[in-house]
């Protein structure tokens, strides 16, 4: 390949720092900040940072939403109870579901007849979806919207993050994805794209002795710090394996959560 002249209109390879014009909102809408919550495979505990983030913003006074944009894994609708719900349209745009404290959700899983029913289809048909939920749903006056990607560095995040407009990064990490360096491929992917890395969040971090209070590193020693320190990251939080927090998130109770682990973060995001 010839060498990078960085003006992307005359020259045809599909290199992940390539600009693709960004999709626009509708008339009715607006979103003042877009934050893009990632990980590096799944499971790691992505969806219940977005929902914990979101809910803190809320909590703030902000008008938050959550687009859902892990199609073939949505949890979100889950987490807030709003599961059986289904987002409507008017013709030609769709509503949002709120949540019971006045979080704008969009999910496929508020769209499908059947919220079991299995999304069968290929990364392209994904990407084209997730830009819809940002061109043709209504994001009615939103400060801060949280975008729930799909876990990975494959072709799906790669073009959510090229057009949508997103203005900062967390990254979702559990210790032992730490070890694999999984998740440095989604600090590098995020170096790449240009948008700022706002935090990294170590779930599964630690266990907490009800009784005793000492903390055990059940999935081993945190590396968290040293990979924060390599790449620049400045804020680093870390959630505890909870119970109460996975039945918070299965019940669709995650609104009543309490716990202050990214309470750092949240005054991040608030800054800009
Ligand atoms: P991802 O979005 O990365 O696939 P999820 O956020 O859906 O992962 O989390 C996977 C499961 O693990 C969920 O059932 C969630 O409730 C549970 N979980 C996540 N983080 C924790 C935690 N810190 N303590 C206990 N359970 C957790």
């Amino acid at each position: 390949m010839s060498e990078c002249t960085h003006d992307c209109s005359s020259c045809s390879a599909n290199c992940s720092s390539r600009e693709i014009e960004k999709e626009k909102l509708n008339e009715f809408s607006e979103v003042k900040k877009v934050i893009a919550v990632v990980s590096g495979k799944g499971g790691v505990g992505k969806s219940l940072v977005t929902s914990l983030l979101a809910v803190n913003a809320s909590r703030a006074g902000y008008r938050t939403a959550i687009l859902d944009a892990d199609v073939t894994g949505p949890s979100i609708p889950q987490a807030f109870h709003i599961n059986s719900e289904k987002a409507a349209g008017n013709g030609n745009y769709l509503i949002p579901v709120t949540t019971k404290t006045g979080i704008d959700v969009m999910s496929l899983n508020l769209l499908l007849e059947n919220e079991t029913d299995p999304v069968v289809w290929r990364g392209p048909v994904i990407a084209g979806a997730v830009t819809q939920f940002w061109t043709d749903v209504i994001w009615r006056g939103i400060d801060v919207m949280f975008i729930d990607m799909p876990p990975g560095t494959g072709d799906v995040p790669l073009t959510v993050f090229q057009s949508l407009p997103v203005d900062g990064i967390v990254i979702v990490t559990s210790p032992q994805e730490l070890v694999g360096n999984i998740v440095e491929k989604a600090v590098k992917m995020a170096e790449l794209m240009n948008v700022p890395i706002l935090g990294l969040v170590e779930n599964y971090s630690y266990f907490e002795c009800p009784d005793c209070k000492s903390r055990h590193s059940i999935y081993g020693e945190s590396h968290v710090g040293a990979l924060a320190e390599t790449h620049g990251i400045d804020t680093v939080c870390r959630i505890p394996i909870d119970r109460k927090l996975a039945a918070a998130s299965d019940a669709g109770t995650i609104e009543l959560y309490e716990g202050d682990w990214l309470d750092e973060l949240s005054a991040k995001i608030e800054e800009l």
